[in-house]
Formats: C-alpha cells, sequence, structure tokens
C-alpha cells in the first residue's frame, strides 16, 4: 500500500491524523494506495508556509514570476503522458482523455504567463489640474483552491496559474479520490524555482476543507464541485469574509433545430455525453430535438454508434470510454436508469447490463445509456447524473425548447444546432446559461477567455480564468497624485470637484 500525503513548505509530507481513504482503481475495482485526510494543524501548516512566502513572491517582478510559470509550462508539457496516466490510474478516463484534460490547463498556464501585461494598470492625467490618477491591481495574500475529482489536473490549473502570476500564495485541497496529480503538479512548480511555500497540497475531506473556509489567513477561495457542496462553501465562506467563487453542478441540453446537419449533431452528441462516462461538468446530458421527426430520425442514428461504443479499461487503447469513478457512482447511475424508467422514460440503450471485460469484472463499469421519452417531470431530467447517460426531451419548438433550457435549475453550457444564422443567434442572446455553443457541443471557453455558469451553476461573481481569474485574485487600488508646485494656495473646505 502506498501512503500518498501532502505538498507542504516545499516537501512530500506523510499525513499525520491517522485518518486514510482508500484511492480505488476505477478500472480493476481495486485500491493499492491510501490518501491521508488532513487535520486543522495540517492546513495551518500548509497555510502558514504559504504565508511567509507571500511578501517576497507578491513583490517580486511579475514578469519573474510568469517566467517560473513559463518553466512549469515546458515540464507539463515534456511530462503530459506522465500526468495523464496518473489521472487515468485513478480517475478511470481514458488516457488520451486525461492528456486533453492536461492540455486544457496547460494552456491558463501559457494565458498566466502574460501576467506583466495581464496586471498593467490604468493611468490618467490630469484628472484635476496638476492631479493624476492611476488604478492598479494587488494580489490578496493566501488563496486557497477546492477541486472536484472530474478533473484533478485541468480545474486546479483554472485557479492557480491565475493566482500565482498575479502574486497569491496558493493551497490546493484535491479531491481525495484521485490525489495524485496535484503532487506531481507540485513537484513541478517547485522544479522550475518557484520559490519555498507559494504552493501546497493538503489532501482531505470536510474537516480540511472547514479548516480552509475558517482560517482568518485565507484570503480568497475557488469551489468546483457539485452544486450542494458549491452553495455550503459560498455561504460560509463569504460569511467568514473571503472572496468565493463556487461553480456547481450542470445539466447541459443540446437543441437540434429541423435544418441541422443531423450527421455533425450525433457525432457531436456522442463525444459530449459519452466522453469521460459522463463525468464532465460540461457534457451534454440532455438532447432537445425539435419535432418529432428530428428526434426520430436522431435516435435512429445515435443507436448504432452507441452501440459500438467500446467501453473498457484505459490499460486497452481501444477504449472510447473507461469506467465511472467509484462503486457508488455506479450505483447512483444505475439507480437513476431504473428511476427514469419506472417513470415512463423508454430505456433505448441500456447500460446497466454491460458486462466489464474478463479481468475487470471489479470495476465500475456502466454502459452508454439513451433514454428517450423524458419530460421535465422526471427526476432524470432535473437531477445531475453525472454518469454516461443521454436523455432526449421532445420538444415541438424553438420556443419550447427555450423554455424548457431557462426552466432548469442549473445553467452551466447549453449548445444549439442549427444552419438557421438567426435562430442561433436569438438563441445564444436569449438563452440563460453561462456558456453556449452554436454548432459546438462543449463550449468550455479558452484560457484566455472566462469558465463559468449562471444560475445553480455558480455561486459568487467571478467565472475563472481569462480577465474574469485575474480579477478574482486581485484588489483595485486607486491612487490620486499631486505634487507640490510650489505655489502655495490656501486650504479649501469644500468637496474637491477636480474641474
Ligand atoms: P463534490 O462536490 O463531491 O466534491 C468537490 C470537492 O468538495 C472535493 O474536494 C471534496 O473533497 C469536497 N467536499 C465534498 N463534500 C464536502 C463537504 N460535505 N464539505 C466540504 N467539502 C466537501 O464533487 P465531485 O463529485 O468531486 O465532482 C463532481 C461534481 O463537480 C459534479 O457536480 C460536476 O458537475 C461538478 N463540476 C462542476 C464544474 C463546473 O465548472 N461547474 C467542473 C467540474 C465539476
Amino acid at each position: 500500500m502506498t501512503e500518498i500525503g501532502h505538498f507542504i513548505d516545499n516537501a512530500r509530507v506523510a499525513g499525520t491524523s491517522g485518518r486514510m481513504q482508500p484511492v480505488w482503481n476505477p478500472a480493476t475495482g481495486q485500491s493499492d494506495s491510501t490518501v491521508a485526510l488532513a487535520t486543522r494543524d495540517e492546513v495551518d501548516r500548509a497555510v502558514a508556509s504559504a504565508k511567509a512566502a507571500w511578501p517576497a513572491w507578491s513583490t517580486m517582478p511579475a514578469l519573474r514570476r510568469a517566467r517560473i510559470l513559463d518553466r512549469f509550462k515546458t515540464i507539463l508539457w515534456d511530462r503530459a503522458d506522465q500526468l495523464a496516466e496518473a489521472i487515468s490510474a485513478e480517475h478511470g478516463k481514458t488516457v488520451d482523455d486525461a492528456r486533453g484534460e492536461v492540455m486544457r490547463g496547460l494552456e491558463v498556464v501559457e494565458f498566466a504567463t502574460g501576467a506583466p501585461h495581464l496586471l498593467k494598470g490604468e493611468i490618467t492625467e490630469n484628472v484635476g489640474t496638476g492631479v493624476d490618477s492611476h488604478s492598479l491591481r494587488q494580489p490578496l495574500g493566501v488563496v486557497a483552491g477546492i477541486t472536484p475529482f472530474n478533473f484533478p489536473a485541468m480545474v486546479p490549473m483554472w485557479m492557480f496559474p491565475v493566482a500565482l502570476a498575479c502574486g497569491n500564495c496558493f493551497v490546493l485541497k484535491p479531491s481525495e479520490r484521485d490525489p495524485s496529480a496535484s503532487l506531481l503538479i507540485a513537484d513541478w512548480l517547485f522544479e522550475a524555482g518557484l520559490p519555498r511555500g507559494v504552493f501546497n497540497v493538503v489532501q482531505g475531506d470536510k474537516e480540511a476543507v472547514d479548516a480552509l473556509l475558517e482560517h482568518a489567513d485565507v484570503k480568497a477561495v475557488s469551489f468546483v464541485g457539485s452544486t450542494p457542496i458549491a452553495r455550503y462553501i459560498h455561504e460560509i465562506g463569504t460569511r467568514n469574509g473571503k472572496r468565493v467563487q463556487a461553480l456547481g453542478g450542470a445539466k447541459n441540453h443540446m437543441v437540434i433545430l429541423p435544418d441541422a446537419d443531423l450527421d455533425m449533431a450525433v457525432n457531436a452528441l456522442m463525444g459530449a455525453a459519452y466522453g469521460s462516462a459522463g463525468e464532465r461538468c460540461m457534457a451534454i446530458s440532455v438532447a432537445v430535438p425539435v419535432t418529432d421527426k428530428v428526434a426520430d430520425a436522431l435516435i435512429e442514428k445515435l443507436v448504432p454508434k452507441i452501440e459500438a461504443l467500446k467501453v473498457g479499461p484505459a490499460s486497452d487503447p481501444s477504449s472510447e470510454m473507461g469506467p465511472v469513478v467509484t462503486q457508488a457512482a455506479k450505483d447512483r447511475i444505475v439507480g437513476y436508469i431504473d428511476k427514469g424508467e419506472a417513470e415512463g422514460a423508454r430505456v433505448v440503450v441500456d447500460g446497466r447490463t454491460f458486462r466489464a471485460p474478463q479481468g475487470y469484472e471489479g470495476g465500475y463499469y456502466v454502459g452508454p445509456t439513451l433514454l428517450d421519452g423524458v419530460t421535465p417531470e422526471m427526476s432524470v431530467w432535473q437531477d445531475e447524473i453525472f454518469g454516461p447517460v443521454l436523455s432526449v426531451v421532445r420538444s415541438g419548438g424553438y420556443d419550447e425548447a427555450v423554455a424548457l433550457i431557462d426552466r432548469h435549475a442549473y445553467a452551466n453550457g447549453v449548445a444549439m444546432f442549427t444552419r438557421d444564422g438567426d435562430a442561433a443567434r436569438a438563441f445564444a442572446q436569449d438563452i440563460e446559461v453561462g456558456m453556449v455553443g452554436v454548432n459546438v457541443p462543449i463550449p468550455v471557453p479558452m484560457a484566455f477567455h472566462s469558465f463559468g455558469g449562471w444560475k445553480q451553476s455558480l455561486f459568487g461573481d467571478h467565472h475563472m480564468h481569462g480577465m474574469e481569474g485575474v480579477r478574482f485574485y486581485t484588489r483595485l487600488k486607486t491612487i490620486t497624485t499631486r505634487w507640490p508646485s510650489g505655489v502655495r494656495s490656501d486650504p479649501e473646505f469644500v468637496m474637491p470637484t477636480m474641474g
């Protein structure tokens, strides 16, 4: 058994709490490692290390900070395969898919290497006669990131590259289900020249999270995970005076209008619904074909492709979809398919009957599933299933499709497939969802734009990375300056108007 510990004060350290949790290999259902669950004391040590590093790090020229991140980017690029394999072993996604997540994270590092430009302020000469004003953005101090299991490298990289580039020190609390990626990242950051204490990793569960939320020296918290926990993090974090951005769950719809390129839509749905076993916050979990004719044609084209999808362990390079993350996740997903069927949905392709390949019978496999005739009254529409289950909600028209989507509590991503520019433009403008794709199924914004949903998919005011990230991790200061001219005037007692 390997023990996976923390990274505090520039060193890998073993946990001291005595509390450990197994880390499973979802492909086999076996475990050969445990992860330490941090105590408050261990969180305190990580925060203290970050706090001690902050004065020097925050005043280091942004160009030098950027150069360290640039070296980290090169290491990441060279060792992407190693990181992808570590992710795959604990998460279960295919190695190619894991490599994709590393690349999307690396793009945020690339963005953050522009720190000197990103942090440039504004200046106005002569806001009053002989008076100038300039605004600048200063780092917050120690900031924390709390991240989910489904992207153990990419989601932390939505956060820390921008936070570090802006001059903050960072404490990461990764998901306890796939903790190893964060330690490789920490090793490589320090290899790239990051000073001691600037980046720390504490493994753990609610105890570590609560310690971060209540710690007086943690100035901001970035969170990504499920909606109930996101709401909790936002409530407790803001109550303790912290800046909080907390991204939650999702239920992403894809509208297919009658004039869409159906083959394009079908291929897009296959990847968006079943890629990474549907365990993506931007997965499409609801297809909304407009008119029954489109629905029937869509299902006819989807079924053979779903049935041909190769499910298996990541160690088999021909696998297109791996297992889900834990036995509990598998049970939850199967439970939803049962419930959908009981509520009246038609199970067109049934993933419950999937048989794991020989040697992998203990793995957490669920086959790709297609449900037709889903309605807004059903739990399979209302709840986030977070598995390889695609529901079809048939829609009579454009307005009905828009009303369906706007009725949902989640509003992370959405897509429309059409050839009609006017409909697409109206959709993009009107829909109450944070990220919209037009003939693009998973509209994840690039690193230099910002990622975030609306409604119960995000609590807080800032999306992640891009300029939103820079704003989240900095405080604005505005300085107004006048220099003595040698001409002394009498004191003034009325409010200055700068006229
Ligand atoms: P989760 O909410 O269970 O866990 C997220 C983090 O919160 C983990 O670090 C975990 O240790 C911690 N946590 C769990 N329970 C806690 C508690 N009671 N108190 C304090 N901390 C707690 O989420 P998950 O299962 O790891 O990830 C899947 C979820 O994340 C899905 O809902 C998915 O939609 C969401 N997600 C959202 C986005 C987005 O950008 N909106 C991106 C990725 C994942």
